[in-house]
């Protein structure tokens, strides 16, 4: 892949605040963007050249957009995998590829290919119906266990602890009957990410780990540099390398990390976009992981992803962004809004990155 020239267009399909914050860091590098959604007036049509509204499996509308677009990429993991595959019969230079997609949108298929990377995952049974929960409860090493659906589960929905034989059948109906994945309960002593970036020419960057915190199953802060010893950090970046290099993977990712005590790490997931753990970039690192994901797809030379300084980030939900005026006059600290227009409870409507050091 040649790099891209200042004025190219990059294309992405997904319109939250990722895709707003992408659309921002590619336009201050030269490029102009143009946004592929759902929904009209979307956080990243705000602030982008052009927008394409129309669903994600719209052959006739992703066709006519990459015929304007340099490279394709996403912010958002429930994008079809098939879309892209489609785009890329069209000619469309697509990053990150269909296959590294549709893997990580599958918990089965992406704790598989981990194990098989020779990363650890907590123990997990593949669950197609009742009778498979009830044979995998049986033979798990522990009592308790998360059933989650396979697919399009985030910010802990889609997921039903069971703690007894009795509640595998309300916990598989809760679902819908859904394919699942039963997982073992990790006991970890604290929950970290690994957000990395690759490029086209097998380049990685890693930034440092940070801490996250998470309330109701939603991320609430993430602290980093995170105070974890050299070899978590160590072993962490080699986990995000046999990731990067096993789905040959191009752009920004994040590895989601149990820390077990006695520092061993499992792999709890890999979202294959730019992470809300790694918001603390933005006024933490020297590139921030926006400006990697669309160094990375355009083919740049990856930027310097080392820290410095240290940052607190904290998710705006909901009502929290109406006290704007306030958190708008904090001294070292800088707030991000994502122009969604309804503070629904639980919806991620900014963030707040606070300096500590
Ligand atoms: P996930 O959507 O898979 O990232 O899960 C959301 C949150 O649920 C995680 O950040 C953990 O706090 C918790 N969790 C998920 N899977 C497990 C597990 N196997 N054992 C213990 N806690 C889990």
């Amino acid at each position: 892949m040649r790099p891209l020239a200042l004025g190219a267009t990059i294309g992405i399909l997904g319109d939250g605040q990722l895709g707003r914050m992408l659309s921002q860091a590619a336009s201050r590098l030269g490029f102009r963007v143009a946004i592929f959604g759902p929904d009209k007036g979307s956080p990243a049509a705000q602030v982008s050249l052009a927008s394409k509204v129309a669903a994600y499996s719209d052959e006739h509308a992703l066709a006519k957009f990459s015929e304007g677009c340099d490279v394709v990429t996403f912010e958002f993991e429930n994008v079809p995998a098939g879309s892209l595959d489609f785009l890329t019969t069209k000619g469309a230079v697509v990053a990150p590829s269909s296959k590294a997609l549709r893997i990580t949108q599958d918990r089965v298929l992406e704790k598989s290919f981990a194990r098989e990377a020779g990363i650890g995952t907590v123990d997990f049974f593949e669950i197609n119906s009742l009778e498979d929960l009830v044979e995998a409860y049986k033979n798990s090493p522990t009592s308790e266990a998360l059933l989650k659906t396979r697919r399009e589960g985030y910010d802990g929905k889609g997921q039903v602890w069971i703690r007894r034989p009795e509640e595998a059948a309300q916990a598989f109906a809760t679902l819908g009957g859904r394919a699942a994945i039963l997982e073992c309960k990790a006991d970890f002593v604290r929950e970290i990410s690994v957000v990395a970036a690759r490029g086209w020419d097998g380049a990685i960057q890693t930034f440092p780990i940070g801490e996250n915190r998470h309330v109701h199953g939603i991320l609430s802060t993430t602290l980093a540099p995170a105070h974890v010893p050299q070899a978590v950090q160590a072993e962490a970046g080699d986990i995000a390398r046999k990731v990067l290099e096993g789905l040959d993977y191009v752009g920004v990712l994040a590895v989601e990390l149990f820390v077990l005590p006695g520092d061993k790490l499992l792999l709890n997931e890999i979202a294959p976009r730019v992470h809300n753990s790694g918001h603390w970039t933005q006024d933490g690192c020297l590139c921030d992981q926006f400006e990697q994901h669309i160094r990375a797809v355009a083919g740049w030379p990856l930027g310097d992803a080392s820290a410095r300084c240290t940052v607190e980030m904290t998710n705006l939900l909901g009502p929290d962004i109406l006290d704007w005026p306030r958190l708008s006059a904090e001294p070292r600290a800088r707030l991000y809004v994502y122009g969604k227009d309804e503070p629904r409870p639980g919806r991620k409507m900014g963030h707040i990155n606070r300096i500590k050091a």
